[in-house]
């Protein structure tokens, strides 16, 4: 038996509806509203995310201010950059999109986002909060995968509390961005989460430590990390990752870190690359950015967490 699709283009949209309506109410009550992305060199995945924010920008009316840089641009250059965005009163949201050069310090640039701007929660401000488990912004990837989830549990009949309080997750890389942020999302929903990095997969191989998985998240930005060998036969499945990959005639496309055409056989459902994490991940941060809309202008946000098992809600208010 082939494992269950989790179709992330058709919670995108679910989610996308519900934005929509934000996005009007915001218009009509003031808040002004904006995004803008700092990209700096061409690699190939931010150029792609940053293309579909672009189209999703548009399709929902949000002023979109894109910053392209060129890969050899100097960190000061960068960073009065994000100064100017942090003073713009048109921009609510700032992504600065990964990866950047090697002679870019992240820290740096991330330390200068306007924490209330801060829509990835790079800033330590922001990570610590989601650490502490009362996030200001949850960080789009590691909710688009919970997201994926708990929808995924609704859909087959299973309570989520109850997955999650037996569940053991398993995620692979540690990147601040998406693995940190989903191993502090699989704390709160109070499971069992381990952490596997390049260095396990370099001497013990992750094998021992994937196969006992309930949920698997890999996020290693590796093409075809994941066989069949390392998966348990019920797990649930998310890929996080996108690869380029050349096909026989030369032309390019985007592959996960999960080898599909083995683990999909034996596992209980998964998501595919393209269309399972990305598109949930695009319409969470423009949801990002219209919380910080809010925020900056003052209002409380209210913000319910129906992902949760239990029925957790944060009372948010500008700072
Ligand atoms: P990153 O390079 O910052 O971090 C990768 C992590 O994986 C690191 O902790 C690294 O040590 C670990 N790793 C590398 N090789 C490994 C191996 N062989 N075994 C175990 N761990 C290994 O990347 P990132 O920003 O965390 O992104 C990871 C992947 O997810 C990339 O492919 C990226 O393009 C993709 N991504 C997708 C979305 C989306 O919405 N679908 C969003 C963000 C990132």
């Amino acid at each position: 038996m082939s494992a269950q699709v989790i179709d992330g283009r058709a919670c995108a949209r679910a989610l996308t509806q519900s934005l929509e309506a934000d996005v009007d109410r915001l218009r009509q009550e003031g808040p002004g509203i904006g995004l803008a992305t700092v990209v700096v060199g061409d690699e190939y995945s931010s150029g792609a995310y940053e293309r579909r924010l672009r189209r999703l920008a548009g399709r929902l009316g949000v002023p979109y201010t894109p910053q392209t840089l060129p890969g050899d641009t100097d960190q000061d250059t960068v960073l009065a950059r994000i100064a100017e965005l942090n003073a713009d009163p048109s921009v609510s949201g700032v992504l600065v999109l990964r990866p950047l050069p090697r002679h870019i310090d992240e820290a740096a640039v991330f330390q200068a986002i306007d924490p209330m701007k801060d829509i990835e929660a790079v800033h330590p401000e922001n990570a610590g909060l989601l650490a502490l488990g009362v996030p200001r912004f949850v960080p789009s990837t590691a909710a688009s995968c919970f997201h994926l989830l708990d929808t995924w549990l609704d859909s087959v009949g299973e309570d989520r509390a109850e997955f999650y309080h037996r569940a053991n997750i398993v995620v692979v890389g540690r990147s601040n961005n998406v693995g940190k942020p989903a191993i502090s999302l699989g704390y709160e929903r109070q499971a069992t989460v381990q952490s596997v990095d390049e260095w396990a997969d370099r001497t013990t191989g992750i094998g021992r430590y994937t196969r006992w998985a309930d949920v698997l998240i890999v996020a290693a930005g590796k093409a075809g990390l994941i066989r069949a060998e390392h998966v348990g036969e019920n797990a649930v499945v998310i890929d996080v990752g996108i690869n380029a990959a050349t096909g026989p005639d030369g032309s390019v496309h985007m592959v996960g870190d999960v080898d599909h055409d083995s683990v999909a056989p034996r596992v209980r459902a998964l998501t595919p690359v393209p269309g399972g994490v990305g598109p949930v991940t695009d319409v969470w941060l423009l949801r990002n950015t219209v919380t910080a809309a809010r925020l900056l202008a003052g209002q409380p946000i209210d913000r319910a967490r129906p992902s949760l098992p239990t029925p957790a809600r944060v009372l948010l208010e500008a700072s």
